[in-house]
C-alpha cells in the first residue's frame, strides 16, 4: 500500500504554508503589534486562532480522538474541496464515488478539474465494494462514500465499507454528515485502524448549527497536517469558534430523539397516502419518497408553502422527493398537503 506522502501532489508536499508571528510562541502576550490589526477593542478586532486549538481540544474530547486528528473546516464542503486540492493533480488524477449521493463531491471534482467516476448503488441502494474498486485505477486518488447516504437515507453496509477502505489504495472519504442519527454505526472509534481514511462529520445537521458553518474531518495527523497547510489560515472566524464552543457543551441527543420520533410518525403516515408509491428506509433526518409525478407533487407542495427537494433526476431515484423531517407542526402540514393530492 502507498504511503500517504506518495498520494499527495508534489507541489503540496513541497508547500511552505502561510505562517503568522503568533505561531512562534504559545501563551498570552500582552501587546500584539505583529498583525496590523486595529488595537481598539470591539470584540472582533483580533484575528481568530488559525489553528483553532481550544475548539479542537473540545471536539477531540467529545469525539474520543486526539486533537491532532481533527481538522475544522468552513463546513464539510471546505474539507471536500481540500482533499481534491491536496491529493488530485488537475487534469490527471481521478476520483470514484457511489451514485446517487451528495452532489458536492462531483461539483468539487469539476472545480478542481478532476475526472469523477460514478458507480451506481444496487437496487435497494446497497453498497458493494467490488464495483467501486473496479472503477479505480492507478490514477484514482480519492473515493467518496456517504453513510447514511444522501439522498437515499440508508447506512451503507459497514462490512462492505471496511472491505473497500482496506483494499482501496487511495484516500477513502467517508461522509458521516448524518451519523448523529445512527451514532453506533460511526467508523470514528476505529479511525486508527485505517491510515488512508478521512471521516467527515458536520455541525450542520443534528447539532443544529448550519448557519455557523463548521465541518469536521477526522484523519491521521499526517493527513490533517496537509489539509491544514492548504486551507485559508483564518478559515473559521472568531464568532463561530466562540459560539460553537458554547454549543458543544450540550450534545445533539435531545434533537435527535425528537426528530427520530417525528421520523417514525412520517414513516407510518406517508405510506397511507394515495400519492405515495414507496417510502425508503432511512437512518437520517430525511425520507426519500417515490411518487408518480414528482414535478406535480413538488409544485403542489410549493403552492401550500412547503419546499422539499426534487431528486427525481438522480440515477435510481426516478419519481423521488427528499423530505427533511421538520417540527411536528411542519410535518402535519406536509402530510395534510400530500393527502390532498
Ligand atoms: C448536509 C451535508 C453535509 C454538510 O455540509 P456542511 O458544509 O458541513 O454544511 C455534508 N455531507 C452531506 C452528505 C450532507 O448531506
Amino acid at each position: 500500500m502507498p504511503e500517504i506522502k506518495d498520494l499527495v501532489r508534489e507541489n503540496i508536499q513541497a508547500l511552505a504554508p502561510y505562517s503568522t508571528a503568533r505561531d512562534d510562541y504559545d501563551g498570552p502576550v500582552g501587546i500584539q503589534l505583529d498583525a496590523n490589526e486595529n488595537p481598539f477593542e470591539n470584540g472582533y478586532n483580533r484575528y481568530p486562532d488559525p489553528h483553532q486549538k481550544e475548539l479542537k481540544k473540545l471536539i477531540a474530547r467529545i469525539k474520543g480522538v486526539t486533537p491532532e486528528s481533527v481538522f475544522i473546516g468552513n463546513g464539510s464542503d471546505e474539507a471536500i474541496d481540500l482533499v481534491y486540492r491536496v491529493f488530485c493533480e488537475p487534469g490527471r488524477d481521478n476520483a470514484v464515488a457511489i451514485t446517487p449521493t451528495y452532489s458536492m463531491y462531483r461539483v468539487a471534482a469539476a472545480v478542481n478539474d478532476v475526472e469523477f467516476r460514478e458507480v451506481p448503488l444496487s437496487e435497494h441502494f446497497g453498497f458493494n465494494a467490488s464495483g467501486l474498486l473496479e472503477a479505480a485505477d492507478d490514477r484514482t486518488k480519492l473515493a467518496f462514500l456517504c453513510s447514511p447516504n444522501n439522498p437515499t437515507g440508508n447506512l451503507l453496509d459497514p462490512d462492505e465499507v471496511e472491505r473497500f477502505v482496506r483494499a482501496f489504495e487511495g484516500i477513502t472519504v467517508l461522509d458521516e454528515a448524518y451519523i448523529d442519527f445512527a451514532p453506533e454505526s460511526s467508523f470514528l472509534p476505529r479511525l486508527a485502524e485505517f491510515p488512508r481514511l478521512v471521516i467527515l462529520q458536520t455541525l450542520s445537521k443534528a447539532w443544529g448549527l448550519a448557519g455557523l458553518r463548521l465541518g469536521l474531518a477526522f484523519a491521521s495527523p499526517e493527513i490533517v497536517g496537509y489539509l491544514s497547510n492548504v486551507k485559508y489560515p483564518y478559515n473559521i472566524n472568531c464568532v463561530t469558534q466562540e459560539i460553537v464552543a458554547h454549543h458543544l457543551t450540550k450534545g445533539p441527543e435531545e434533537a435527535v430523539r425528537r426528530l427520530v420520533k417525528e421520523r417514525s410518525r412520517l414513516l407510518e403516515l406517508l405510506p397511507t397516502l394515495p400519492v405515495v408509491r414507496e417510502v425508503y428506509p432511512t437512518d437520517a433526518n430525511f425520507v426519500l419518497v417515490q411518487v408518480d409525478d414528482p414535478g406535480e407533487v413538488y409544485r403542489r407542495l410549493i403552492e401550500g408553502g412547503v419546499i422539499v427537494r426534487d431528486r427525481s433526476s438522480l440515477p435510481g431515484c426516478a419519481g423521488c422527493l427528499r423530505i427533511t423531517v421538520g417540527t411536528p407542526a411542519e410535518n402535519e402540514r406536509l402530510i395534510q398537503l400530500l393527502g390532498q393530492i
